[in-house]
């Protein structure tokens, strides 16, 4: 039985307490949650770590991209991008290698990595499709089902599939005429493949052989939103939200299999559609958990498109979206490097915490009330391990030491607000 199957008949398991445990909610509403599909739990078979929870009522997770570009492909460097990612707080992370040998990569990740792992095995269909010399246009429908299933018995926990990339919307994104395309590297292949061949996407014209897999091993899906937008003018248009309808009646059969589902959300949004999207997600996907990537508020940011999509990331997440994918300063220009990885997660840590705090989640103002009186009592060694970044943060206060009284710091010295506040208030 599946954790879907489970939790609809009732069954309060030994996982679901733990998690309800951590997330601080109730096992009963949790269960409720997994049986109706609002929150989604997730954890391959094979593997062992405390479950990624998505979903209503739950922390704002976040996630980070990793992997290999045919310009850079070192196993070491990948894992170590893993590490630093865990290490600063991100609740999982996905493998989007291209190059090197990419099961190997995954092996080594899924070994190492002690949080949920995700991939998209359109890359893998199409480095496949390279190594017996053909194009990615030739691939057939079983060759794509025989990589889904081997990912799954590897062990990755949520794959993410373009299954709403079909004849129709391929047609529609035709149709439409956009400025900028769109910038889903798996929907752009899958879109290539269905407009050269005339035919239908497999993975969903047999998405049922699809979700057979996937509850095999209990896998979830991630629906791809392989239109996402590249530009803040071409957001919300009528190609990006029929893909989502599509995307709304996969999640329905995917509830009725028993398979854990969640949505994939754009990309670039302007700032003022950004609760649109969120509210347009959860009305058209029966109010499946929402991931979203950023999403980045404004094109012109590249060098600090992390920035970007915290903006967008909080006000997302304020609005009912479930799961942040980091953006790194590096997106849009080069393969983020182990230091990009790492402003990434914590820029996406704070647009998370400041939705959680939003939303009212029981424990998240409690971080913010700890700090503040940490600050106030000028206690500097708890200042230092409550911020969200504590190696940055102690390296700056000892980058410049207050000159005299080191209670205070170097940025007011002797007129130190804190100080004379407290002097006043006593
Ligand atoms: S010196 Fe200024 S910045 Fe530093 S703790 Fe006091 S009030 Fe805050």
């Amino acid at each position: 039985m599946t954790r879907i199957e489970q939790a609809k008949k009732g069954i309060l398991t030994d996982e679901l307490r733990q998690v309800a445990t951590r997330e601080g909610i109730d096992a009963e509403a949790l269960r409720q949650g997994v049986a109706d599909g609002t929150i989604a739990v997730v954890r391959n078979t094979q593997r062992d770590f405390a479950p990624l929870a998505i979903g209503a009522k739950t922390r704002i997770k976040i996630n980070a991209n990793i992997g290999t570009s045919s310009s850079r492909a070192s196993i070491d460097e990948e894992m170590e991008k893993m590490q630093v990612a865990v290490r600063h707080g991100c609740d999982a992370v996905m493998d989007l290698s291209t190059a090197g040998d990419l099961a190997a990569i995954r092996k080594a990740l899924i070994e190492q990595c002690p949080v949920a792992i995700g991939t998209v095995p359109l890359y893998e269909m199409a480095d496949f499709a390279k190594r017996h010399k053909k194009s990615i246009l030739e691939l057939t429908s079983d060759e794509m089902f025989a990589i889904v299933e081997e990912h799954c018995a590897q062990g990755v926990d949520f794959l993410t599939l373009h299954c709403g990339v079909t004849l129709q919307t391929v047609a529609r994104f035709r149709e439409v005429g956009r400025l900028a395309g769109a910038v889903s590297r798996g929907g752009t292949i899958m879109m290539e493949w269905i407009h050269r061949n005339r035919k239908e996407n497999p993975l969903f014209e047999h998405y049922d052989r699809l979700l057979e897999i996937l509850a095999r091993y209990d896998v979830a899906v991630s629906l791809g939103d392989g239109f996402r937008p590249g530009a803040l003018c071409d957001a919300s248009d009528r190609v990006q939200i029929e893909e989502l309808t599509v995307l709304g009646e996969l999640v329905k059969r995917a509830r009725a299999r028993n398979v854990t589902s969640f949505v994939e959300g754009p990309g670039h949004v302007p700032l003022n559609q950004v609760v649109a999207n969120i509210q347009i997600e959860k009305t058209l996907c029966d109010n499946a958990p929402f991931y979203v990537l950023g999403p980045l508020v404004t094109d012109v940011s590249p060098g600090y498109d992390h920035i970007a999509a915290a903006i967008g990331g909080a006000v997302a997440g304020m609005a009912g979206a479930d799961f942040l994918c980091y953006v790194t300063p590096a997106e849009h220009l080069r393969l983020p490097s182990v230091d990009d990885v790492r402003e990434g997660v914590i820029a996406s840590r704070i647009a998370a915490h400041a939705a959680d705090v939003a939303r009212g989640l029981p424990g998240a103002i409690e971080w913010d009330n700890a700090i503040s009186k940490a600050k106030m009592e000028l206690d500097w060694e708890r200042i230092l391990s409550l911020c969200v970044d504590p190696e940055k943060a102690r390296r700056y206060r000892q980058s410049l030491p207050p000159a005299g009284d080191d209670s205070l710091c170097s940025m007011c010295g002797q007129y130190c607000a804190v100080k004379r506040s407290r002097a006043v208030a006593e």
